[in-house]
């Protein structure tokens, strides 16, 4: 099987080194470098995935790489000159993504290959969701007008979606490249068959675990992730709302919640505090749960990635909290 791979790779090779022999001149080469911009770290971590040894050559960018998450991002010029002479481009699709519109207007190449993630996940999207508990954000509305629709925009926070996702990805560097296009075929699946094994290690450990609720003491941008494993949740604050004070009624709340189901925790995300989490605990009755920290990888830096952070790694990561907090 390998031999016959190899044998056709070696045909394939030669024929591309003809067509590029007889092409006029070798300069045109650096014109045609592939270039791919991602938004955020998943998205760039699952384009890497698919390149492989990177064949084309291609040069990657992720936008995002200071630690300021996608709600906050605001483009510099220099970002919206990259997506519009991009040959990939992929974004979130959301309420956050709505500069990105104006840098498509701006695009300069009419093959441009872009991939909305909600557009390719359809409707695997979910809105917004108020639980039990859960402080709303205060929006200022105009009366009579309608209310929009708030996607959740944290969808790589599904390993389901992520395998969807990778796909598309391997798609729009298929169309892209198709001198590559079996190579991009082959790392795709070998790297959807190790997201699919994490999975079900997640499902396993769900199975496991002596509880079925996650506790926030924060907001809660999981709701990919809970949902997958029908998980309940309860928490201080919706998606990614930009309310930080939690009130008496929802620290009230969420103490007598943690007596109740006896859980063992209180989350919270990257980078907070932890002060809304320990002030929940102090109204327990027994207060002695641990704080534990999934990471919802909205602040992972270009830093990170050369310290070799992953988009799996993460997940394993937050595979082990999630065994904590569910014991
Ligand atoms: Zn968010």
């Amino acid at each position: 099987m390998k031999k016959t791979l190899s044998v056709l790779l070696a045909l394939v090779l030669g024929i591309t080194c003809m067509t590029a022999c007889s092409s006029k001149t070798v300069t045109q080469e650096d014109d045609t470098k592939l270039q791919i911009v991602t938004t955020i770290f998943p998205e760039y971590d699952w384009v890497m995935n698919v390149l492989g040894d990177n064949p084309a050559d291609a040069e990657v960018t992720m936008l995002l790489d200071n630690g300021v998450d996608l709600h906050s991002f605001q483009p510099t010029a220099e970002d919206i000159l990259k997506v519009s002479t991009c040959d990939v481009f992929i974004y979130v699709g959301g309420e956050s993504d709505s500069w990105v519109e104006d840098a498509l207007k701006e695009a300069e190449n009419g093959n441009m290959v872009v991939i909305n993630l909600l557009e390719a996940l359809g409707d695997s999207v979910k809105e917004e969701e108020l639980v039990e508990g859960m402080q709303g954000e205060e929006e200022e509305e105009d009366e009579g007008e309608e209310e929009e629709i708030e996607y959740d925009e944290h969808v790589w926070l599904s390993l389901q979606n992520a395998s969807v996702l990778v796909n598309s990805i391997s798609d729009a560097l298929e169309k892209a490249d198709p001198e590559n296009a079996g190579v991009y075929e082959k790392n795709a699946s070998a790297y959807i068959a190790q997201i699919n094994a994490l999975d079900e290690e997640y499902k396993a450990a769900v199975a496991e675990g002596g509880k079925d609720t996650l506790l926030f003491g924060d907001r809660f941008p999981f709701r990919y992730l809970v949902d997958d494993y029908n998980l309940n949740y309860y928490a201080a604050f919706v998606g990614c709302s930009a309310e930080t004070e939690a009130s008496f009624e929802t620290i009230t709340f969420l103490a007598d919640k943690l007596d109740e189901l006896g859980l063992p925790a209180v989350l919270t995300m990257e980078g907070n505090d932890q002060k809304i989490a320990q002030t929940i605990i102090q109204n327990t009755q027994t207060k002695n749960q641990k704080v534990l920290t999934l990471d919802s990888m909205q602040s992972v830096t270009a830093k990170d990635v050369e310290k070799g952070v992953t988009y799996l790694s993460v997940m394993e990561s937050n595979l082990e909290v999630l065994k904590e907090a569910l014991k």
